[in-house]
């Protein structure tokens, strides 16, 4: 920290110490409203970014160990480290790679899978015990909220007893973006539209993230965009999204920080491809991908499908975080299969099963379902089809680890296309489910389970008051009776 220089960006006087407008203002080109001026609007914007990790070496992977960084020396799981991950769809864009902890972003990495508390971050124990779940579902990377000074004060123990690394998610007050980087902390994601005064404490706050060789965030979101920008560009428009991540990227930049990924989400699935491939043209800066607000499970997971899918084969994208009105271990579920099933990361549990139709023989829909709530625990890279006639499933069960093709009120079993059993038809599941259970032993036993692999998505539809409660105890009464009342 520079003498001179406090944490809230004054000089002491009151005058900003050297924040972005002093650094800014031959380059930028601000309007005195603030706005952005045409020259710096991003369809005039031919600012060249700087290629490469521009931090310490000490943070550049490719010549340090990153286990020797504080992060790992604080126990985090080592993930994403092993590949490159490639995929037969469109090639990676090329982006600069940060670190959060020892998980690096951007730079070819493996795509990471985010995901957020929704306990009190004041309740330690109920926020340690869900990231270790989310951890155990294959969350690379978790962001906890800090609204209040309480919930700062809890980030210390909750950063250091994390088996991932940890974002705090800061709003509103930057002083608690200081407390989560004192507080050992992987990341803060800060959303310059809402911070108090960003403009003077950005460069103190890139300061103390580089001095703790942390990364950053800048989390541009649709309903908390500057208002100068929503206004000159009529609303949360691709454009106006990606003008305001280009100010407080350039922002960052100009005070020589460039350990920092950008978001420019929005809720609806077309916008936010739109706003991606707009700020992907304009820079190498890592991306984490989100659709917000995305709504209930079933809603959000088609959402977050489509508008990632359509990103991630173009080759957009550097980690992402599904937004699910539902329990976050099940963003993680969405967000580990959609990388699965895009070939970017290893393929873990998998059901094939057919739609049924006239000819089946077996109620295919019951059967599917209890087969994959069946094996809902298991982690094994095994492949599971469930046939409704003879018609295609011996062709189809041929492809899979286990099958089976109904009919006659029996069912066959197939073992990689060969038929082992004829059982009948209430042994179907049970046969399965057991057979299953040998193979994947076998695959464990074999070192071929992935680390953090993940069971099949089990979307929940509805939440009883009692199972509220229950994950909710200190929500009170009150929620219950939302609940209830819903
Ligand atoms: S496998 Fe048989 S029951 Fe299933 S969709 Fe095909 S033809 Fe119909």
């Amino acid at each position: 920290m520079p003498s001179g220089s406090r944490r809230d960006g004054t000089d002491g006087s009151g005058r900003p110490a050297d924040g972005w407008q002093g650094k800014n203002n031959d380059e930028t080109d601000d309007d005195e409203d603030g706005t952005m001026s045409e020259n710096a609007s991003i369809q005039d914007d031919q600012r060249e970014v700087t290629t490469g990790a521009q931090g310490p070496a000490s943070r550049d992977p490719t010549s340090a160990d990153p286990t020797s960084s504080g992060s790992a020396a604080r126990g985090f799981r080592h993930t994403g480290e092993a590949t490159i991950s490639e995929t037969a769809l469109h090639p990676r864009r090329k982006s600069r790679r940060i670190m959060v902890g020892p998980v690096p972003v951007g730079g070819g990495a493996p795509i990471s899978v985010q995901s957020m508390t929704n306990t009190p971050t004041t309740d330690i124990n109920a926020t340690l015990q869900q990231i270790a779940e989310l951890a155990a579902a294959g969350c690379d990377i978790v962001r906890v909220a800090v609204p209040s000074q309480d919930d700062a004060d809890a980030l210390p123990i909750i950063a250091a007893k994390s088996p991932i690394p940890v974002i705090a998610d800061i709003h509103f007050q930057s002083k608690y973006v200081f407390q989560a980087i004192d507080a050992g902390c992987a990341g803060v994601r800060v959303n310059p539209g809402n911070i108090r005064h960003f403009d003077q404490v950005g460069p103190s706050i890139c300061r103390a993230a580089e001095d703790a060789g942390i990364s950053l965030r800048i989390g541009v979101n649709a309903g908390s965009l500057d208002k100068d920008i929503y206004a000159k560009y009529g609303g949360p428009t691709p454009e106006a999204l990606v003008a305001s991540a280009l100010k407080e990227a350039h922002m960052f930049e100009d005070v020589g920080f460039h350990d920092f990924k950008i978001s420019v989400k929005h809720h609806d699935p077309v916008t936010m491809v739109q706003t991606y491939r707009l700020l992907a043209s304009k820079g190498d800066w890592p991306l984490h991908l989100g659709v917000t607000e995305a709504g209930p499970a079933w809603q959000g997971t088609i959402k977050s499908c489509l508008a990632f899918g359509a990103l991630l084969a173009e080759g957009i994208g550097d980690t992402i975080r599904v937004s699910l009105s539902a329990p976050p271990v099940e963003e993680v579920k969405v967000g580990c299969k959609i990388l699965e099933y895009l070939g970017l990361r290893q393929r873990h549990f998998d059901i094939i099963s057919c739609p049924s139709c006239g000819r089946a023989q077996v109620d295919v829909i019951q059967l599917a379902n209890a087969v994959t709530d069946g094996l809902k625990d298991i982690t094994a890279p095994i492949r599971v089809a469930v046939m409704g006639c003879i018609v295609n499933g011996p062709g189809e069960a041929r492809e899979a680890d286990l099958g089976v093709a109904s009919g006659n009120g029996k069912g066959q079993i197939f073992i990689r296309g060969k038929v082992v059993r004829t059982v009948p038809e209430d042994q179907i599941v049970p046969t399965l489910l057991e057979t299953a259970r040998e193979i994947a032993g076998r695959m464990e036993e074999e070192g071929k389970v992935p680390e953090g692999a993940s069971g099949p998505v089990v979307i929940p539809v509805t939440e009883t008051p009692a199972e509220h409660r229950r994950r909710h105890p200190a929500h009170g009464q009150d929620a219950v009776s939302a609940v209830e009342a819903a």
